[in-house]
């Protein structure tokens, strides 16, 4: 695989590591915060700058509204060879709120600070956004065609579950996608730092697989009265029964083939030896990031919300509770049976949103690209695959049959605690992190 990158370098062009800087803070003084209600600001905003970026440089975008406000941003940019299947590289544009009171720095100035770029997106995910727009940027002005056609998608309500973006884009506008195989997004690609059998090792965290979601209500159904009489059909009672009953359930431990890989690939590292019923001292070499690969051991299900009652001396007749369930590849019946079965005959389970799981190869000519794109660029590292417990837009996009994984590469300093960031405070970006990811995502984007 050649590289032309210092061909560029011959032209005034800027390359896409000097512009990558001034987007992901233009980006993120964009306010485009999603409240999962229709109340924010939406992405429009962020939609016409990206156009801007796009025609400025001769490209063709188009703005696509699913509703007035909510748009997304996508171009097809031509390959050497269209009869390979096409490549998707999408960012969400909308970012989740944040309250500036609990921030040390406005989380909508984009200001710059110790080396970093500050503020809501900073990570999830601007960065990466930025990334995406410096190196089409970069590639549309070169002149060159990358191998096969690249669809660039900047896409509106991720933060919401995508259902006036990515969902609505593959529901009424298929063919933007049309001829697609394989995608790439967040939430992988980044660089966790431990101490390795011969000294500090860092290791990237390809994203190959997600877990499903199920947000789920449980309503339980009872007799009303007077709160001064005896009851032995409360509602409320039945309710925490339900919810005592599926907390205290131990769901399974299963280890899919990325979980794995990840498991075996920090232990080969690290020399830990480890048990599948012990794995606290390996996931302790992960730091910040072992919280996300606790979620993937086991289906999970967290109660989040409750409500009930509306007078202290009245028994309701009716109690709910808010479940978030999320399950791994091929665990959704298994889940949905059990969570039945826990709630019991007074209590009915309803299904709020769902979605599925994903789970893709690791030995794929696609990751082969983007290890060789890391490695040219941190030659010491290892690269390994792990399964994401929340959700990306390339669930929707897996409805077309399009493949996808999480690679946002960022080298990231051994002291940074990163994947709290992630609709955490003080979400920062170190500039060296987001100039070292353009770099990889540019070579991986002219050789894949
Ligand atoms: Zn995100």
């Amino acid at each position: 695989m050649h590289d032309d990158r210092e061909d560029d370098t011959m032209t005034d062009n800027p390359r896409a590591e000097d512009e990558v800087v001034r987007l992901c803070q233009d980006l993120i003084g964009i306010d485009t915060s999603n409240y999962g209600d229709g109340s924010g600001p939406g992405e429009r905003k962020a939609a016409e700058y990206v156009m801007s970026e796009l025609t400025e440089v001769g490209l063709d975008p188009e703005l696509i509204e699913s509703e007035p406000g909510r748009a997304s941003v996508v171009v097809r940019i031509e390959g050497e060879d269209s009869s390979r299947g096409a490549l998707v590289v999408h960012g969400h544009l909308d970012v989740v709120p944040a309250n500036a009171a609990d921030w040390q720095v406005d989380p909508f100035a984009a200001e710059l600070k110790d080396d970093c770029i500050w503020g809501r997106g900073a990570v999830d995910m601007k960065d990466m956004d930025a990334m995406i727009l410096a190196c089409v940027r970069e590639l549309a002005r070169s002149g060159k065609k990358p191998p096969r056609d690249l669809i660039i998608g900047m896409l509106a309500d991720e933060e919401a579950g995508g259902l006036k973006g990515s969902h609505w884009l593959v529901d009424h506008r298929p063919e933007l996608f049309e001829g697609a195989t394989e995608a790439i997004s967040e939430v992988g690609g980044y660089s966790v730092t431990f101490e390795g059998t011969s000294g500090e090792q860092r290791a990237y965290l390809l994203q190959t697989a997600e877990k499903g979601i199920a947000w789920l209500r449980l309503v339980a159904h009872g007799r009303a009265g007077h709160g001064s009489v005896p009851n032995d059909e409360n509602a409320v009672v039945r309710l925490a029964q339900a919810i005592a009953r599926i907390d205290a359930h131990v769901w399974p431990r299963e280890y899919i083939a990325s979980v794995r890989q990840l498991l075996d690939g920090l232990a080969e590292l690290t020399g830990i030896t480890y048990a599948d019923d012990d794995l606290s001292p390996l996931l302790t070499k992960l730091g910040g990031a072992r919280g996300f690969v606790e979620g993937t051991l086991q289906d999970t299900a967290n109660f989040t919300m409750l409500d009930s009652g509306y007078k202290h001396n009245v028994i309701p007749q009716g109690a709910s509770a808010s479940l978030d369930c999320r399950f791994l590849p091929g665990h959704e019946d298994d889940l949905m049976a059990t969570i039945r079965e826990l709630a019991g005959e007074f209590v009915d389970v309803e299904v709020v949103h769902r979605d599925i799981a994903l789970d893709a190869p690791f030995d794929a000519p696609i990751v082969e690209q983007m290890k060789a794109a890391l490695l040219a660029e941190d030659p010491e590292a290892a690269v390994l695959p792990y399964c994401l417990s929340g959700g990306t837009d390339n669930k929707a996009l897996q409805q077309l049959g399009i493949t996808g994984y999480g690679f946002a590469p960022l080298r990231l300093p051994a002291d940074l605690d990163f994947a709290p960031m992630f609709h955490g405070i003080d979400e920062r970006v170190p500039v060296e992190s987001l100039k070292f990811g353009t770099r990889v995502l540019s070579r991986f984007l002219a050789n894949s």
